[in-house]
Parts: C-alpha cells; structure tokens; sequence
C-alpha cells in the first residue's frame, strides 16, 4: 500500500508528523518514506509493508495531509504501474526530460579512444541538434586481454567537450561503485559542464550491491539494461532494486536477448516488449538497436538491419535510443561492425523522425477509436 501526501507536505507540518505517527502504530506494518522530486513539487511517499490486507484504504486517506491511498500488488512496487495509480511516468535531469510520452537519442562512441573521435563525434551531434550521447569509459569485455576502456582517464576531456558541444546528458556505463566516485572527481575538477547517465551493463542487471550502490545516490540518473539471459519480469526486479533505495530516475534498457535462435543477429531483438514494460511500469523505455543486431548488414533496398530495428521499436512507443556511432568504424577498439557513420547520423535522425511519427499517429488514432466505442 502506498500512501501519497500532499504535495509539499513538510516534515516539520502537523499534518505530517500525525500521518507519520498514525502509521508507525500500525500493527506488523513497517513504513518507508520515499520521496519524488518533481519540476514543480515534492511529493512524499509513505510505502507500507507487511500486512496491509486488512487496513482500511478510507480511514488512512481520511487523515489531514493525505491525498490519495493506492494498493499496490507485491510486484514493482515503486516503478509499477498500479490501479488508481497517477504517479509521474516521467522525470527531468539537467534540462532533459524523460518519459514514457517522449524520445531521446543518444547517439555515440560505444567505447571512448581518442579524444579527436570524442570531438567528432561531438561536434556532429551538435550540428544536428542533439544534446544528448553515449560515450563508454569502463567496457565489461568477455576476453580478459582485450581494451578495457580508457577508465577514468578520459572522464576530464569527454565532460570537457560535452560542455564545449552542449551536451546535457551522456550514458556511460559503470561496473564498480567507485566509478562513481570517479565520475565525481572529473566532474567536480572540469566544473559539471555536463550530465551523466549511469548504464547498469546487462552483464550487471542482477548485481544487487552495485544496483544497491547506485540506488543510494541521486546525483545520477540510472540506465538500466535487461539482464540477456534472465526474464523480462526478474530484470524489471532489478529496476525495482535501485528504487527501493531512493533512485526512481530509471530508464528500462532493451538490448536483445542472448541465443542462437537470433542468427544471424548479435541478440535476439526483444524490442515487442517496449509496450509491455510501459504498460507494467511507469519507467521510459530504451532501445539498444546496435547490441540487439552487432552488425552492419542491409536489406535489398540498402537498409541497415541496426535501422530497421530502431524503427521498430520507435514505432512502438520507445522513449530512448541507445545507438553506437563512431567517425573511423574500421578503427574502433570496440564494436566497430555495428556502429554507424557520422555521414549517416542525419539520415538515422531522419528515419528515427519518421518512425517516430508514424507512432504519434497511431496513438491519435487509437484515442479515435477509444473515444468512438
Ligand atoms: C554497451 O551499451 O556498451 C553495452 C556493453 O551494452 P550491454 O550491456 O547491453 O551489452
Ligand atoms: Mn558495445
């Protein structure tokens, strides 16, 4: 059960310290508090725990400060989209928006290299009126002697040319909880010119005590990929994980499925489930075209599969595009037979932009038709 204050309710209220009170003296019930900070309010959460089959949903919403009381099923608590339920399926971070209403392209390096690369890559971005980007410093590889990624060497000059090409956001992944730590430091000495995302790896889906550490912070915002290997329901649990520890800020990353059963592609492509996911939560959705096929092959008609994928799961109502790009794919240190062009970014944009409309028009119409009947 969730028990929802007014919004701005302070601690220090009456109204709060009574709801507070009320409920602590419930029996084999535990509270805990949550809050959600939104553009224009606070809103403060109280979830319970325990037995709440017997309490009265009228008697807790009667008390001053109350607003709403939703009963929640066991599963997702906090990210779930539950009956009555009105929470945001959105939040902002540094001047973006994400929600389940709209799209984010982050296009970028899927590991950083040079920082002539990182500029192009930039520059491009900035060109085409994108703020936003992936850039990989810690790369979890298979083969032990293969590029592990610059670490937190790059961090100063990628946040330094984000800043200088006005991006506001850029995903990169962490596998340890002291590349948090990390990130802060280049953060704090190029002076925040720009936001991160943290990726949670599909290799790190189910790393509880790194989903717990990064849960516990609200610098970040958390990327969060489906495990490959695990069901769609365990890798939501782990979504759930971070928001058990405060981080609501989460986007639900699809990056294909590991089997054969997906030959010729890298993944199998799991982009039908970007309906599933905003139907059972209230986080956006991401897509992952480039992990999800691993290659740069083409239709007859000379469209790359990575495209038709992208396409597949923007016309589906996915909220955010995770894509490798890089200026020399040959010279790429990781995945350069996925990644696309700089000369092909306007085009990928474009076809995102058809996609994209083609899903606004389906969902005009299927409020056509819900109206009608
Ligand atoms: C990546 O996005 O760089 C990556 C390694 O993805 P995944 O964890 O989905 O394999
Ligand atoms: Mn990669």
């Amino acid at each position: 059960m969730i028990v929802i204050l007014q919004p701005n309710l302070a601690h220090a209220s009456e109204e709060y310290k009574a709801v507070r009170e009320y409920l602590e003296h419930l029996p084999d019930i535990t509270i805990r508090e949550h809050q959600e900070h939104g553009k224009q309010q606070v809103l403060t959460e109280f979830y319970l725990i325990g037995n709440t089959a017997s309490l009265s949903k009228a008697d807790i919403e009667s008390l001053p400060g109350v607003e709403r009381v939703v009963r929640v099923s066991e599963e997702y608590r906090i990210i779930g989209r539950h009956r009555d339920d009105h929470r945001p399926t959105s939040f902002e971070y540094n001047g973006i928006i994400f929600s389940q209403d709209n799209l984010n392209i982050f296009a970028g390096l899927c590991a950083v290299d040079t920082p002539e690369h990182v500029e192009q890559m930039m520059r491009a971005l900035k060109q085409h009126g994108q703020q936003c980007t992936r850039m990989g410093a810690y790369k979890p590889r298979t083969n032990p002697y293969s590029f592990q990624g610059h670490g937190r060497n790059c961090l100063p000059y990628v946040f330094e040319l984000a800043g200088k090409y006005d991006i506001k956001v850029i995903a990169m992944e962490i596998t340890h909880e002291d590349h948090i730590d990390e990130i802060n430091a280049a953060m704090e000495q190029t002076g925040h010119p720009t936001g991160i995302m943290l990726q949670i790896g599909t290799r790190n889906t189910q790393n509880f005590e790194l989903l717990k550490t990064v849960g516990r912070q609200r610098t970040y915002p958390v990327l969060l990929k489906r495990g490959f290997g695990i069901t769609l329901e365990e890798s939501i649990n782990a979504a759930e994980y971070l928001a058990s520890e405060g981080n609501t800020r989460i986007v639900f990353g699809l990056r294909g499925m590991k089997t054969n059963m997906g030959d010729p592609h890298r993944n199998f492509v799991d982009f039908a489930h970007v309906p599933v996911v905003k139907r059972l939560t209230r986080m956006p959705v991401c897509i992952d075209p480039s992990h999800s096929v691993g290659t740069r092959h083409a239709d007859p008609n000379g469209i790359l599969d990575v495209m038709h994928v992208t396409a597949q799961g923007v016309i589906a109502g996915a909220n955010m595009i995770l894509v490798d790009f890089h200026p020399e794919p040959a010279t790429a240190l990781v995945d350069g037979p996925q990644a696309l062009t700089l000369e092909e970014l306007p085009y990928f944009l474009d076809d995102v932009r058809i996609a994209r409309e083609a899903y606004e028009a389906r969902v005009q119409r299927a409020k056509e038709f819900a109206a009608a009947n």
